[in-house]
């Protein structure tokens, strides 16, 4: 892409109660470049008063946004469809800038932003209430699904819309206000994201942008009494911690968190379409995908060739700044993410593994670039087997068979994605039943979701809520029963 279409971040700051607040210049913090390591652009670091009030202007908010037919909430959001798509290259070259993942995955990533606004407006229109047979004479019962209020939304930083969407929108059109926490790195995508509802009308106090650390101003607001909701993406460390929050002070928590996903590819399997696929979830977004396929579990009649192929395929990935064209892989979004992805190597060397491909810095004076490492000899109870890395490192590690791969895939604490490569109709309806994740694929790679379908993990991946599909309203909404006598 030519870097001139790149427009650069307009400051924006902090969004309250519908308006941008520039915050004090001695409370900024840049957003680097991972690709050159150079900044671009600054945002304020919320003040904990300044956090109060983004919660208090979602409060009152809520009042009237509440009561706003539904109908009209949903307008909003088919009106942000509209304009995220004039400005998809903007924000999506913000994201490519912020945290490097390439061009093509970050126009992507604002067209499931669009998608979801449209599917939110829509199936936001289908929350239906239920009638219940009274048991009395002249009675009438009936339950109806209520927003709860204030939504706290926090974010990671290697989806820097998409997951935004997810919980946003939802929150929105089920009649909930949100103040959004997003992660440092991503904080001008997240302005951008914003600035989409600034333009279109979104009445003042409905959505609150706050930017800064984690454990000052997330912690803040996650902590906060007027927060009913806490919705987090993030690491499964994080999660656990905003769920002690929650449990002290009785709020709702949705957590979605890490993964060690692993594509279990049995002997009967088309192994082209495997390693393509394998590939394909390994490495894209630099391997910092909660779904990247970061583990093959091959059963060992097919183990080499198997190998031979992603190895293949995964020399010829091009690194480079994901701003320019042909480049397959982008850096990883920081200095501490190449530190553990190094440390990972290391482990895993020490642990027996063999280095069949990459693993090392790339040649390059600037940049957190990394080459995509496939590591072989990896046994189950391997650190690099158990623990998410969230870099590009795929570990192989052989199996005896269907059942020994289904042990090995559900030997780790995580839960999120797996995928089963098998041409047996009988071992796919087995591997779906027996594999412990939330989302399951057969004959595809790990991370592949749409929107509409139940997205989320099990085990220690997440608390079991679900985004993306109308379920994700189990969280935003309770029910109320309302008993009528006449
Ligand atoms: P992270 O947990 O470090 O941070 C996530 C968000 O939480 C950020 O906004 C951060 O500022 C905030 N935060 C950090 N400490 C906090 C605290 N004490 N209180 C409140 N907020 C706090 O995660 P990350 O490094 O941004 O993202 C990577 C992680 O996210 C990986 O583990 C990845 O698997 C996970 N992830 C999961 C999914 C999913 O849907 N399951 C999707 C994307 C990413």
């Amino acid at each position: 892409m030519e870097q001139e279409t790149f427009l650069g971040p307009k400051e924006l700051g902090l969004y309250i109660n519908g308006d941008w607040v520039k915050g004090s210049r001695d409370r900024y913090f840049d957003s680097i470049n991972p690709a050159t390591g150079e900044s671009v652009g600054s945002c304020p670091s919320a003040s904990p008063e300044e956090v109060d009030q983004a919660v208090e202007s979602a409060k009152q908010a809520y009042k009237v946004w509440k009561h706003t037919p539904l109908p009209e909430r949903a307008q909003y959001l088919w009106k942000a469809a509209a304009l995220f798509e004039e400005r998809k290259t903007e924000i999506a070259a913000m994201m490519t800038c912020e945290m490097g993942k390439v061009l093509a995955e970050s126009l992507g990533e604002v067209g499931v932003v669009i998608e979801t606004c449209k599917y939110m407006a829509g199936e936001g229109r289908r929350l239906f209430g239920e009638t219940v047979a009274s048991g009395a004479p002249d009675r009438q019962i009936m339950m109806i699904r209520e927003p709860l209020g204030v939504v706290a939304c926090i974010t990671p930083w290697n989806f820097p819309v998409a997951m935004a969407g997810y919980k946003i929108l939802a929150a929105l059109v089920s009649g909930n206000t949100v103040v959004w926490k997003p992660a440092s790195e991503v904080a001008l995508s997240a302005q951008l994201f914003t600035d989409v509802f600034h333009e279109i009308g979104l009445p003042g106090g409905v959505l609150n942008l706050i930017t800064g650390s984690g454990s000052a101003v997330g912690a803040h607001l996650a902590r906060h009494k007027d927060v009913r909701v806490i919705s987090f993406t993030g690491s499964t460390e994080v999660g656990i911690q905003l769920s002690e929050t929650a449990s002290r002070t009785l709020k709702r928590v949705s957590l979605e968190l890490g993964g060690k996903n692993a594509a279990i590819v049995l002997k009967d399997a088309d192994l082209d379409l495997a390693a393509e696929a394998i590939v394909k979830s390994a490495f894209t977004t630099t391997g910092q995908r909660c779904t990247a396929a970061s583990r093959v579990i091959a059963e060992k009649d097919i183990h080499d060739e198997l190998l031979q192929k992603v190895l293949g395929k995964t020399k010829k990935l091009k690194w480079g700044n994901g701003l320019e064209d042909g480049v397959d892989i982008g850096p990883l979004v920081n200095m501490q993410q190449l530190l553990t992805t190094e440390e990972y190597i290391k482990i895993a060397v020490s642990e027996g593994a063999r280095i069949e491909c990459g693993g090392k810095r790339a040649s390059t004076d600037k940049g957190f670039y990394f080459e995509p490492a496939v590591l072989s000899n990896v046994k189950r109870d391997h650190r690099a087997a158990q623990e998410e890395i969230f870099g590009p490192v795929l570990a192989f590690i052989e199996a005896d068979s269907f059942d020994d791969a289904i042990d090995i895939n559900n030997s780790t604490e995580y839960g999120l994605s797996s995928s089963l490569f098998t041409g047996s109709l009988h071992y796919a309806h087995r591997g779906a039943r027996e594999i412990e994740s939330g989302l399951v694929y057969i004959n595809n790679g790990t991370s592949n979701a749409e929107i509409g379908v139940a997205f989320g993990g099990t085990k220690q991946s997440g608390n079991g809520h679900r985004e993306v599909s109308h379920h994700v309203f189990d969280i935003m909404t309770e029910w109320k029963s309302v008993y009528i006598n006449y």
